[in-house]
């Protein structure tokens, strides 16, 4: 065999890594991280991103290093890159894992498809996940996900190193493209190292605070496992953190909440994979509805200055602008806060879900393609198949935040507000905005639009929308390609089931 050169991608490890230890079995091998210019200018990616890749780059290196191998960073797109390596250095097999990324990604991917061919280079692209290329129906795909987390992890190869044919190259500066600064100060530090110790630290000491701590933006930051960006950026894989899991479960003695808590954990990681999935298999709901009956629906109705407001954390809705002012400086947010904001773009701002996607794409360090426009799909009652949940900011702030402990960690001017007005400050009579320092239209921005008023109006356009034909006739092939299966595979139910108890279990926390 000749020369395998693994390129890696969000699969930033060398432990349980089916493509390098393919490659290792196979020949001397080069390893390869591609910088791409075109993927980072892309809307959905963002400064933070690039930051943290860098640091998971920094561990990779060292992670190879004691395989015996160097990586080498190279600047460019995909093609050229490899054209010319191929020229200073031919490889016989290119070695990576299946992607679900973006519609840059997919096309980069089938044209190295195609100069693979032309070559004569063999492209092995290996599963990493529980996402199925060409899945043949919905069915099959929770079996698959299981038999593939149940499957023996694989260990960090030997390596035999090939001649590398070019001289290190040095990172690339973020500033020398142009594109716009954004740094999340707070952000989660990348690399496998701090991948590991995050989920050790959950399983052995957060875990309990799970069930009961998610939802609140107070208790969130320590209660979720925190292990999102480094299963997107692939530092660790699905398959570790699953079995993980499950060995901290089969332990004798462990208290009810933890245990609870770790059931609906790995019940996540599937969920993981599912959403990914439904980009897999239709890559188009990035950039239009998942059901087409809704098409026209907010298309035609931008508002940039909504927008604005949103993006800025600036809508005069607390708990919003003290979640996005979050999201700015750390790159995270916990579930539910997330789908309130989107809740909020989507039905009172009556925003697009396509515009929003991409700035949040850019805000979240743990940027999923899959999970993201699914949910974002699914926030914005454009599936057609998930019951249209609406968030109103000012009860959640209530419920989750009732002490205004977050609102006022995140807002420093709002501190001095009394409790009674704190989620709804533009009620404050002018006495108490004088007594408070926080003069409303001032000093804190009035609601762009009435929230009552607006929220009803867009859920009337939405049920109108639901209630025509080309919606009720299209939901059956959305809930066929997409929807979550549980108990018998959906094509043996009786048709009288009803298909969206299914699906709302997608919802629940
Ligand atoms: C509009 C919107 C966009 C989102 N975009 C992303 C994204 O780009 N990347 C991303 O990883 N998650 C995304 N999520 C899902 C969820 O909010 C995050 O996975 C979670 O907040 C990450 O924090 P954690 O790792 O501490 O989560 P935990 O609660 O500890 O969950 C563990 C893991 O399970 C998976 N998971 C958890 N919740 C979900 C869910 N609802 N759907 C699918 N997988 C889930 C994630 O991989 C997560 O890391 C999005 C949710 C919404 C509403």
């Amino acid at each position: 065999m000749g020369t395998q050169l693994v390129w890696f991608k969000r699969d930033l490890r060398t432990y349980d890594n089916a493509a390098l230890t393919c490659a290792a079995t196979l020949g001397p091998v080069m390893c390869v991280y591609i910088v791409e210019p075109s993927y980072w200018r892309c809307p959905d990616a963002s400064q933070r991103q690039f930051d943290f890749l860098r640091e998971c780059l920094r561990d990779l290196y060292r992670q190879l290093k004691a395989c015996g191998v160097q990586l080498q960073v190279v600047s460019g797109e995909v093609t050229d890159v490899l054209e010319r390596l191929h020229q200073a250095q031919s490889f016989s097999h290119l070695h990576s894992h299946q992607e679900t990324g973006n519609g840059m990604t997919y096309l980069r991917d089938k044209a190295v498809a195609h100069w693979c061919a032309a070559q004569g280079v063999q492209w092995q692209e290996h599963c990493q996940n529980g996402v199925v290329r060409k899945l043949p129906s919905r069915d099959v795909w929770s079996d698959i996900w299981t038999q593939r987390m149940q499957q023996v992890q694989l260990n960090m190869p030997t390596l035999t190193p090939a001649a590398w044919p070019w001289p290190a190259q040095s990172w690339p500066d973020w500033e020398s493209w142009g594109l716009p600064p954004d740094v999340a100060p707070h952000r989660q530090t990348g690399g496998r190292a701090q991948a590991l110790q995050t989920l050790q630290s959950f399983l052995q000491e957060r875990s309990g605070q799970y069930r009961g701590g998610i939802s609140s933006p107070l208790s969130a930051a320590s209660a979720c496992s925190r292990v999102s960006p480094y299963l997107s950026w692939g530092c660790i894989s699905m398959r570790e953190v699953v079995q993980a899991t499950e060995n901290v479960l089969r332990q004798p003695g462990l208290d009810s909440w933890t245990r609870k808590g770790l059931v609906a954990f790995t019940s996540r990681l599937h969920w993981h994979c599912h959403f990914m999935q439904k980009l897999e298999s239709e890559p188009a709901i990035e950039h239009r509805n998942m059901h087409r009956g809704y098409d026209g629906l907010r298309e035609n109705d931008s508002n940039s200055e909504h927008f604005e407001r949103l993006r800025t954390a600036r809508t005069g809705w607390p708990l919003v602008d003290a979640c996005v002012t979050m999201l700015h400086h750390t790159g995270w947010l916990n579930f539910r806060m997330r789908a309130m904001l989107v809740s909020v773009a989507a039905y009172p701002l009556w925003l697009h879900w396509k515009d929003v996607g991409q700035w949040l794409a850019g805000q979240f360090v743990d940027y999923e393609p899959g999970i993201h426009w699914s949910q974002m799909q699914m926030q914005s009652g454009t599936t057609g198949i998930n019951t249209t949940r609406v968030y109103n900011p000012i009860k959640q702030a209530q419920d989750h935040d009732p002490q205004g402990i977050f609102v006022r960690r995140w807002l420093p001017v709002l501190r001095r507000v009394p409790d009674t007005w704190l989620f709804e400050p533009w009620k404050m009579p002018p006495s108490v905005q004088e007594q408070c320092g926080v003069v409303v239209g001032t000093d804190w921005p009035e609601p762009p639009v009435d929230l009552p008023a607006a929220t009803r109006q867009a859920k009337a356009l939405l049920h109108k929308r639901r209630q025509t034909p080309q919606v009720r006739e299209g939901k059956q092939a959305v809930i066929e390609q997409h929807a979550s299966r549980r108990g018998k595979p959906f094509s043996k139910r009786r048709p009288s089931a009803e298909p969206t108890q299914a699906i709302q279990a997608e919802w629940d926390f």
